[in-house]
């Protein structure tokens, strides 16, 4: 009991905020890997540690032996098969406020616009079961997958985006990317999701849009060719059967963060692309 009280006595306010600290690094780093391959792997590991232990207490030689070199190559071979986890986690990181700069200016009035002409073209491609998938960048630039598509820079409106997405036309396949107030490309190749646990009912659309929103802050929006059924991902996440209001909503918020940044410190007339 002295000896609890001891400690306590000689805790200054820096060692709080230090565990704080890292009790708030770990929380975010779990949250990263929940529900991805490196969740299985870390319990993987947190057992090899546990057997390490118990073995050492038992002297089994041997097995420690076994053990320890697993755990040494381990590491290094985690950085290679984990090197797509590391790199999502690092743009993660990049993402986070204080470094993120704002990419493209859209007006109060803007806002509402830009929604009723992405709305009106989703449920009107809905209607008709026009396969579709639109991806709003966010903070993430999606550089790579426009130069992957044709590159349009059009104004986002809803007669465009459905005359895109018209089966056999040369752009209907693929994702269209909207930065901002813009169709910068369309007939864009998105990189797949690895999930392995999704529903087979989701074909190779779906796991594109949950692709890049694995990879990236993007919202994607996709309309199946099958079922005519809205579905939006995002972190990694698909919502299924969104309705029309639903997606007005989530549309004005994904436009409006875009209008609040104007206001961040970092901007500058040379952010604007
Ligand atoms: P749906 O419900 O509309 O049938 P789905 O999820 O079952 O969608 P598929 O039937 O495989 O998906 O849809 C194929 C279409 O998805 C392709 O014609 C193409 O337009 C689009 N697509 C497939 N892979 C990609 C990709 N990697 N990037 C962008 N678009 C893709
Ligand atoms: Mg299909």
């Amino acid at each position: 009991m002295e000896r609890i009280i001891t400690y306590a006595q000689n805790i200054r306010l820096a060692d709080v905020v230090d565990i704080m600290i890292v009790a708030f690094i770990i929380y975010k780093l779990m949250m990263l890997i929940r529900e991805t391959r490196a969740e299985q792997l870390i319990r993987g590991i947190i057992a090899l540690l546990i057997f390490t232990v118990i073995t050492k207490r038992l002297n089994l030689y041997t097995i420690q032996w076994i053990i320890n070199n697993i755990l040494f190559y381990g590491v290094v071979s985690l950085l290679i098969v984990f090197q797509p986890e590391l790199r999502r986690g690092l743009e993660y990181i990049g993402r986070s406020n204080f470094l993120s700069k704002p990419i493209v200016e859209i007006k109060g009035e803007q806002i509402s616009k830009l929604t009723s002409e992405v709305s009106t073209a989703i449920s009107s491609l809905a209607r008709q079961k026009i396969g579709a998938l639109i991806v709003l960048e966010r903070n993430t630039g999606l550089n790579e997958i426009i130069e992957s598509g044709t590159k349009l820079d059009a104004d986002v409106s809803s007669e465009l985006l459905i005359n895109i997405f018209i089966p056999n036309t040369p752009l209907h396949d693929g994702a269209v990317i909207i930065r901002g107030d813009k169709i910068r490309a369309a007939a864009c190749f998105l990189p797949l999701t690895e999930n392995i646990t999704l529903s087979k009912e989701l074909g190779t659309r779906h796991r594109a849009a949950l692709g890049i929103s694995e990879r990236s802050d993007a919202l994607a929006i996709i309309v199946s060719e099958e079922t005519g059924a809205v579905s939006i991902a995002e972190s990694g996440k698909i919502t299924r059967y969104v309705d029309d209001e639903t997606l007005k909503v989530i549309l004005q918020g994904v436009f409006a963060t875009e209008d609040i940044r104007i206001f961040s410190l970092w901007r500058s007339k040379d952010d604007k692309n």
